[in-house]
């Protein structure tokens, strides 16, 4: 990218120089021309004699001048304006192309890990339990181990599913009255029986929706899957739902590292990640919150986040009611 920079950059130089270089050339070329013309005229008129017509004509040739001048320089700035408008769109588009495949690159880099890990976890474990005589206790340990990573490769399916589904607009968004209150109650024992770690939970009972369960659940798993990702497992990840004045506010709220403010709206574009993949310890494929906001969108609701106190962040889910 840098030496593309470069190279546009040394290119654009090059065509301004030129523009310039060439709009100099005319306005000298203009200045010989008028000098040539008034010479010519000299020699037809003479002033002394015929002072008049001579400084008439003298007046005509120098008005015939400033507007070629003026022409020149209108013109030239013009091809300029254009040339530095198409210069920066292109460069913007290009820029964005390459960031969105560069972006596709870690994606497609990201999955693969994702992809793999659960499925050699899984082989691991099954094959220990084919080869070794273990105790109830271990083997339940072992099988416990598999349910996880079935359940982590199961994510992973559903988020690349919808995101290609709501891509290519196949997906057909449900719509049904159920209990918001108690999906996100069965998420967040799910959750709690997944990971051994704190999970609270104030959810107000009784809070109905209309909409696309399956999408909901997807994007409520997806908070509570990335609060678990980014903080220690000595805190814990709390999930709140209540009802405001015109809708349902669902919160994730976790004390990881947090969310630096410039990257706040950033990362619910797709395939985003902060950080660089050598430099980022946890896995990931930068489509979950993607999904999550697209969801929030079909739902005509919205998501934000927030730092939390002391630290880590708040994501909030806010869905209306009608
Ligand atoms: P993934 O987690 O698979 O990378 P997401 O779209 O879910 O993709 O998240 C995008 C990025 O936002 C993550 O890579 C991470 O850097 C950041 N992020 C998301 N949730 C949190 C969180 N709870 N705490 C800190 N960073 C987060």
């Amino acid at each position: 990218m840098r030496f593309f920079t470069s190279v546009y950059i040394i290119l654009l130089a090059y065509i301004i120089a030129a523009i310039v270089f060439w709009e100099m050339s005319l306005q000298k070329l203009s200045s010989r021309i008028y000098d040539q013309e008034v010479l010519t005229l000299k020699s037809r008129v003479d002033s002394a004699y015929d002072p008049y017509t001579y400084y008439r004509q003298i007046n005509s040739l120098q008005h015939k001048h400033i507007m070629r001048r003026t022409q020149y320089v209108q013109e030239g700035g013009a091809f300029l304006v254009v040339i530095l408008i198409g210069a920066v769109v292109v460069y913007t588009s290009l820029n964005r192309r390459m960031r969105l495949s560069r972006q596709q690159n870690n994606f497609m880099l990201s999955v693969t890990h994702e992809l793999k890990s659960p499925i050699a976890a899984m082989k691991l474990n099954m094959q220990t339990l084919e080869r070794r005589q273990l105790s109830e206790d271990q083997r339940k340990q072992l099988l416990d181990r598999c349910i996880k990573e079935s359940n982590r490769l199961n994510d992973l399916c559903n988020n690349m599913l919808l995101a290609s589904q709501l891509e290519g607009r196949q997906y057909k968004q449900a719509r049904e009255t159920f209990n918001l209150s108690e999906m996100a109650e069965d998420c967040i024992n799910d959750y709690a029986a997944r990971y051994s770690r704190r999970f609270e939970e104030e959810i107000t009972a009784g809070c109905k929706i209309t909409g696309d369960k399956v999408m909901l659940q997807m994007a409520i798993n997806n908070l509570l899957e990335n609060a678990v990702k980014y903080t220690p497992d000595d805190l814990p990840v709390t999930l709140c739902l209540f009802k405001n004045t015109d809708g349902i506010v669902i919160q994730v709220q976790d004390q990881g590292p947090g969310i630096p403010d410039s990257e706040k709206k950033k990362i619910f574009n797709k395939f985003y990640r902060i950080g660089n993949e050598d430099s980022r310890k946890s896995k990931g494929t930068g489509l979950g919150l993607y999904l999550t906001s697209k969801i929030a969108l079909q739902h005509k609701g919205r998501i934000t986040v927030k730092d939390n106190a002391p630290s880590g962040c708040i994501f909030e889910l806010w869905l209306p009611l009608s």
